[in-house]
């Protein structure tokens, strides 16, 4: 393929999701003159606030699926546990960045594997089916380390740390597959978030480093330190054999932890990223209009970083109620709230970027 036909103005966006990063998705998609239309289970859908139609309807509802269907010119997700039905009752020549790669990425284990076949280093990982699999695990592995849920999990849910003898006794296998996997002794985490258009080109964003809190990104800054900066391009090179291996179009995101020894490899995300939200103020073009360039088949936009310092945080839980205060702190930081119902604890409200070319 040396050409694609780009979605005209108009043309309808399907978002599978409803959660922030759809909200984002379609605000940007918006932006270019498309129309989004939603498709999740009840909750709270903060993308439908911003979409022309949206289904609140179980991923069970065939019926409202093949509705949903008919009406995408092109249909994409902004949530990786989508279930495979789902996407199978998707016009598959319209579904992007495509099914295998939210199949790999749904499983910890499978895309461990998938990303190891290209040349990645992971922690010790052991796959967890009973209380005997964890006992063996623990005796090959050793502690710390973490169980995780292989599936399903998000934001340090679905895991349990361990960092002694004594805390390994306390845990029992929750009674669905799992990784055990060892902690790795990381100077920095970071992501590669890179879009992939349809005819095959690659652009990054420069990395950030992400701080996290209990598994839940607190910060992402740039520029990242130098422990990071000097494995990018390594992890970059991962990342792209990943996208050219999936036949990926849109955003591809790869969480790695910076070592001694080089990057290792955390886990993918097949999907528009929190770790990248820097991107709307902070480069050229951000994450989410080019994935909705990249699934529309129009010009990719560049990825340049636009200032010297950038800083993103989270607001979670209640910290939102009073979160236009930031609005009167200087430097004009940008406040996005995602218009969620509940402040509850431990759920992602918004965020807040900051960005000056004050230190260079
Ligand atoms: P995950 O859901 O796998 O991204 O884990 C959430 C966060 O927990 C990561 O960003 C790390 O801060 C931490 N974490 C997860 N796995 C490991 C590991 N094997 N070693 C050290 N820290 C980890």
């Amino acid at each position: 393929m040396s050409e694609i036909t780009p979605l005209p103005p108009g043309s309808t966006i399907g978002i599978l999701g409803g959660g922030q990063l759809g909200r984002m998705l379609a605000m940007a998609a918006n932006q270019l003159g498309y129309r989004c239309i939603g498709y999740a289970p009840a909750g709270d859908n903060v993308a439908a606030d911003v979409c022309a139609d949206f289904f609140e309807n179980g991923w069970g509802d065939t019926s409202a699926l093949a509705s949903f269907a008919s009406q995408c010119d092109v249909v994409t997700w902004e949530f990786e546990n989508v279930p495979l039905s789902v996407v199978d009752a998707m016009p598959r020549d319209r579904l992007l960045p495509g099914r295998r790669a939210l199949e790999v990425a749904q499983d910890r284990l499978n895309e461990k594997r998938f990303v190891e076949e290209l040349g990645a280093r992971c922690a010790l990982y052991a796959r967890v089916e009973s209380d005997d699999d964890f006992q063996r695990a623990l005796e090959r592995i050793g502690n710390p380390g973490i169980l995780k849920t292989a599936r399903d999990g998000y934001d340090g849910k679905g895991q349990w740390r361990i960092t002694s003898d004594y805390e390994a006794k306390g845990v029992r296998f929750p009674g669905r597959t799992c990784i055990y996997e060892g902690m790795v002794d990381f100077q920095a985490e970071f992501s590669v978030i890179l879009v992939r258009s349809a005819l095959g080109e690659v652009r990054f964003w420069d990395s950030s480093a992400n701080t996290h809190r209990g598994g839940m990104l607190v910060t992402s800054i740039l520029p990242a330190s130098a422990a990071v900066e000097a494995q990018v391009e390594q992890a970059r090179i991962i990342a792209e054999k990943t996208a050219n291996a999936l036949g990926y179009v849109g955003i591809l995101t790869l969480e790695f932890f910076a070592t001694a020894q080089g990057p290792i490899f955390n886990e993918m995300a097949p999907r528009v990223h929190n770790s990248g939200h820097w991107t709307i103020e902070g480069a050229a073009t951000s994450q989410f209009e080019n994935h909705i360039r990249a699934i529309c088949g129009l010009p990719l936009g560049g990825t340049e970083t636009r200032f010297n310092q950038i800083e993103m945080r989270n607001i979670v839980g209640d910290e939102a109620l009073s979160a236009h205060h930031i609005l009167a702190e200087e430097g004009e930081p940008h406040l996005h709230l995602y218009g969620k119902g509940q402040a509850l604890e431990g759920r992602k409200m918004g965020h807040v970027t900051r960005v000056s070319n004050d230190h260079p």
